[in-house]
């Protein structure tokens, strides 16, 4: 019976960037625990290996090309899956990218704008879009993607743009929780540390990686499934009293 609460069969999850990486492990996630899965991803490509990857394991997930930048496309998605499905019970907004390694004062203005709009914008568009249709039913559970880089920041890499807009990202999800809070819907986010996927992959030297690891107390980088699971007990009715959180899975980084 209690564990019926982690269950999530006949229920529709929505995963932006989710054709690899983070998104990719919360899809396989929330699938295994019974949700239907929409992957979005603005890569045509990493999308449909996504959902390859899902299909492999008998998941016939929905991949759905969309750059969540888009604000008219992102609520045309919304009402889409809406519509296909009957119901959208959980979100995770994940899709982010970094361009890590530019110094605050020689940031150009495409690159401050390029990054907030992903990380921070797209959040705001997905949740705005895909909490309606919560807020109508009642219910519903969105998981943003945050980063310990809202907390803190990371050294040596520069990277200020996305720093703050992940710590927006968490402050976005406290504000939205209370709003709706009485209605139904709950809003969480995960601040994960350094994880092993292409994002880090691209930025990340042996003397950059010496430099993360002596910062974790855990010693390591994470795995996407350890992300994946934080955002399963956030989306799902095992975590029904939880809201405006922001979860730290950082091997004790933030600690330091
Ligand atoms: P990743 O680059 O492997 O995957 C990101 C996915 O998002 C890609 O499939 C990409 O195509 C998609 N995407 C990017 N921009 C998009 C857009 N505008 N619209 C739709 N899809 C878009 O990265 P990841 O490491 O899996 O990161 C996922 C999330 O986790 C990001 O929000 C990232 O900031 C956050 N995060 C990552 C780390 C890390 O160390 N990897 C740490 C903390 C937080």
């Amino acid at each position: 019976m209690f564990f019926e609460k982690f269950r999530m069969d006949g229920q529709t999850a929505v995963v932006t960037g989710g054709g690899r990486g983070i998104g990719l492990a919360c899809a396989e996630a929330l699938a295994e625990a019974g949700a239907r899965i929409v992957i979005i991803d603005r890569d045509e490509a990493v999308a449909e290996s996504g959902r390859h990857v899902l299909a492999g394991k008998g998941v016939e997930a929905d991949a759905l090309v969309l750059d969540v930048t888009d604000s008219a496309a992102v609520d045309t998605a919304a009402a889409d899956i809406f519509a296909k499905h009957g119901r959208i019970d959980a979100l995770v907004a994940n899709a982010g990218i970094a361009r890590t390694g530019t110094a605050a004062e020689d940031t150009p203005d495409e690159l401050w704008l390029n990054v907030n709009d992903v990380n921070y914008n797209g959040v705001f568009w997905c949740n705005r879009a895909f909490g309606r249709y919560m807020l109508k039913a009642g219910r519903g559970a969105i998981v943003n993607i945050g980063s310990m880089s809202g907390y803190i920041v990371n050294r040596p890499q520069l990277q200020t743009y996305y720093n703050a807009s992940k710590a927006a990202v968490h402050h976005l999800t406290a504000s939205l929780a209370v709003e709706w809070a009485e209605r139904g819907v709950r809003v969480n986010a995960v601040a994960p540390t350094y994880i092993e996927t292409e994002m880090t992959k691209t930025v990340v030297d042996k003397k950059m990686m010496d430099i993360w690891i002596r910062d974790t107390p855990m010693g390591r980088m994470g795995q996407p499934h350890e992300i994946a699971s934080v955002v399963h007990f956030l989306a799902c009715d095992a975590s029904s009293l939880i809201t405006g959180a922001t979860v730290k899975a950082d091997g004790g980084f933030t600690c330091w």
